[in-house]
Protein backbone atom coordinates (compact mmCIF):
# COMPACT_ATOMS: atom_id res chain seq x y z
CA UNK A 1 0.00 0.00 0.00
CA UNK A 2 1.47 3.35 -1.15
CA UNK A 3 2.15 5.88 1.36
CA UNK A 4 3.96 8.78 1.72
CA UNK A 5 5.00 9.42 5.53
CA UNK A 6 5.02 13.35 5.16
CA UNK A 7 1.08 13.43 3.75
CA UNK A 8 -1.25 15.08 5.77
CA UNK A 9 -4.20 12.36 5.33
CA UNK A 10 -2.01 9.10 5.41
CA UNK A 11 -1.09 10.20 8.71
CA UNK A 12 -5.22 10.17 9.41
CA UNK A 13 -5.31 6.90 8.33
CA UNK A 14 -2.63 5.48 10.46
CA UNK A 15 -4.36 7.49 13.17
CA UNK A 16 -1.20 9.90 14.25
CA UNK A 17 -3.50 12.44 13.68
CA UNK A 18 -7.30 12.89 15.25
CA UNK A 19 -10.33 12.70 12.90
CA UNK A 20 -13.79 12.14 13.30
CA UNK A 21 -14.10 9.13 11.78
CA UNK A 22 -17.12 8.17 9.77
CA UNK A 23 -16.63 5.06 7.95
CA UNK A 24 -13.89 2.49 7.00
CA UNK A 25 -13.24 -0.56 4.90
CA UNK A 26 -9.67 -2.03 3.63
CA UNK A 27 -9.16 0.38 1.04
CA UNK A 28 -11.06 3.64 2.08
CA UNK A 29 -11.29 5.81 5.59
CA UNK A 30 -14.18 8.21 5.76
CA UNK A 31 -14.13 11.54 8.07
CA UNK A 32 -15.52 14.57 8.85
CA UNK A 33 -13.80 17.57 7.22
CA UNK A 34 -12.38 20.13 9.40
CA UNK A 35 -13.88 23.30 7.71
CA UNK A 36 -16.98 22.37 6.39
CA UNK A 37 -18.77 24.44 4.04
CA UNK A 38 -22.05 22.64 5.39
CA UNK A 39 -23.00 20.42 8.57
CA UNK A 40 -22.01 16.91 7.69
CA UNK A 41 -19.01 17.94 4.98
CA UNK A 42 -17.26 14.93 4.92
CA UNK A 43 -14.20 13.71 3.04
CA UNK A 44 -13.86 10.33 1.88
CA UNK A 45 -10.38 8.76 0.88
CA UNK A 46 -8.02 5.79 -0.36
CA UNK A 47 -5.76 4.20 2.31
CA UNK A 48 -3.41 4.05 -1.25
CA UNK A 49 -1.66 7.13 -1.21
CA UNK A 50 -2.02 9.07 -5.04
CA UNK A 51 -1.98 12.63 -5.49
CA UNK A 52 -4.68 12.58 -8.29
CA UNK A 53 -7.28 10.33 -9.02
CA UNK A 54 -5.76 9.12 -12.46
CA UNK A 55 -2.54 7.90 -10.53
CA UNK A 56 -5.19 5.89 -8.28
CA UNK A 57 -5.45 2.18 -9.16
CA UNK A 58 -9.35 1.19 -10.11
CA UNK A 59 -9.65 -0.78 -7.22
CA UNK A 60 -8.76 1.82 -5.09
CA UNK A 61 -10.97 4.35 -6.72
CA UNK A 62 -14.30 1.65 -7.57
CA UNK A 63 -14.32 1.36 -3.10
CA UNK A 64 -14.42 5.26 -2.87
CA UNK A 65 -17.81 6.15 -4.32
CA UNK A 66 -20.26 3.39 -2.53
CA UNK A 67 -18.77 4.94 0.70
CA UNK A 68 -19.83 9.03 -0.63
CA UNK A 69 -22.96 7.56 -1.30
CA UNK A 70 -23.56 5.83 2.15
CA UNK A 71 -22.83 9.49 3.86
CA UNK A 72 -24.98 11.61 1.68
CA UNK A 73 -27.79 9.28 2.67
CA UNK A 74 -26.90 9.57 6.35
CA UNK A 75 -26.83 13.56 6.18
CA UNK A 76 -30.21 13.02 5.31
CA UNK A 77 -29.30 16.12 2.57
CA UNK A 78 -31.70 16.45 -0.37
CA UNK A 79 -29.35 18.16 -2.10
CA UNK A 80 -25.72 17.72 -1.90
CA UNK A 81 -22.11 17.95 -4.18
CA UNK A 82 -19.92 15.12 -4.37
CA UNK A 83 -16.20 17.06 -5.20
CA UNK A 84 -12.91 15.72 -6.27
CA UNK A 85 -10.14 18.37 -6.69
CA UNK A 86 -6.97 17.22 -9.01
CA UNK A 87 -3.92 20.13 -8.90
CA UNK A 88 -3.59 23.62 -7.23
CA UNK A 89 -5.80 25.15 -10.04
CA UNK A 90 -8.54 23.18 -8.93
CA UNK A 91 -8.56 24.23 -5.86
CA UNK A 92 -7.03 21.01 -4.35
CA UNK A 93 -5.07 21.85 -1.19
CA UNK A 94 -3.98 18.44 0.06
CA UNK A 95 -2.42 16.38 -2.32
CA UNK A 96 -3.74 12.66 -0.95
CA UNK A 97 -7.26 11.87 -3.50
CA UNK A 98 -10.29 12.71 -1.26
CA UNK A 99 -13.86 13.38 -2.71
CA UNK A 100 -15.85 15.67 -0.44
CA UNK A 101 -19.55 14.72 0.20
CA UNK A 102 -21.08 18.50 0.60
CA UNK A 103 -24.26 19.14 1.66
CA UNK A 104 -26.30 21.80 -0.19
CA UNK A 105 -28.95 23.05 2.48
CA UNK A 106 -29.46 26.39 0.94
CA UNK A 107 -28.52 28.86 -1.53
CA UNK A 108 -26.01 30.56 0.80
CA UNK A 109 -24.53 27.49 2.70
CA UNK A 110 -22.15 24.43 1.15
CA UNK A 111 -20.66 24.40 -3.01
CA UNK A 112 -20.93 27.59 -4.59
CA UNK A 113 -19.89 26.85 -8.12
CA UNK A 114 -18.68 28.73 -10.75
CA UNK A 115 -19.59 27.49 -14.25
CA UNK A 116 -18.41 29.71 -16.75
CA UNK A 117 -20.16 28.37 -19.91
CA UNK A 118 -18.80 28.73 -23.28
CA UNK A 119 -20.14 28.21 -27.05
CA UNK A 120 -17.96 26.30 -28.87
CA UNK A 121 -18.90 26.10 -32.62
CA UNK A 122 -20.45 22.27 -34.46
CA UNK A 123 -16.72 22.66 -35.47
CA UNK A 124 -14.68 23.12 -32.55
CA UNK A 125 -16.61 20.65 -30.27
CA UNK A 126 -16.21 17.81 -33.24
CA UNK A 127 -12.47 18.65 -32.73
CA UNK A 128 -12.49 18.10 -29.22
CA UNK A 129 -14.42 14.89 -29.38
CA UNK A 130 -11.94 14.04 -32.20
CA UNK A 131 -8.63 13.95 -30.09
CA UNK A 132 -10.74 13.03 -27.13
CA UNK A 133 -11.84 9.66 -29.30
CA UNK A 134 -8.03 9.10 -30.54
CA UNK A 135 -7.00 8.51 -26.81
CA UNK A 136 -10.09 6.53 -25.71
P1 LIG B 1 -9.15 20.32 -1.25
O1 LIG B 1 -9.28 21.81 -1.48
O2 LIG B 1 -10.05 19.52 -2.17
O3 LIG B 1 -7.70 19.84 -1.28
O4 LIG B 1 -9.73 20.07 0.20
C1 LIG B 1 -8.96 19.70 1.32
C2 LIG B 1 -9.93 19.60 2.48
O5 LIG B 1 -9.28 18.93 3.56
C3 LIG B 1 -10.45 20.94 3.01
O6 LIG B 1 -11.87 20.97 2.91
C4 LIG B 1 -9.95 20.96 4.46
O7 LIG B 1 -10.88 21.56 5.34
C5 LIG B 1 -9.77 19.49 4.75
N1 LIG B 1 -8.80 19.17 5.79
C6 LIG B 1 -7.51 19.58 5.87
N2 LIG B 1 -6.93 19.07 6.96
C7 LIG B 1 -7.86 18.33 7.60
C8 LIG B 1 -7.87 17.56 8.80
N3 LIG B 1 -6.79 17.44 9.58
N4 LIG B 1 -9.02 16.92 9.14
C9 LIG B 1 -10.11 17.03 8.38
N5 LIG B 1 -10.17 17.72 7.22
C10 LIG B 1 -9.06 18.38 6.86
ZN1 LIG C 1 -1.34 10.45 1.65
Amino acid sequence: MATDPDCIFCKIIQGKIPSKKLYETEKSYAFLDIGPVAPGHSLVIPKYHAAKMHELPDDSLADLLPIAKKIAVATGADQYNILQNNGRLAHQVVDHVHFHVIPKPSQEQGLVVGWPTTKPTPEELQAVHEKLMQKL
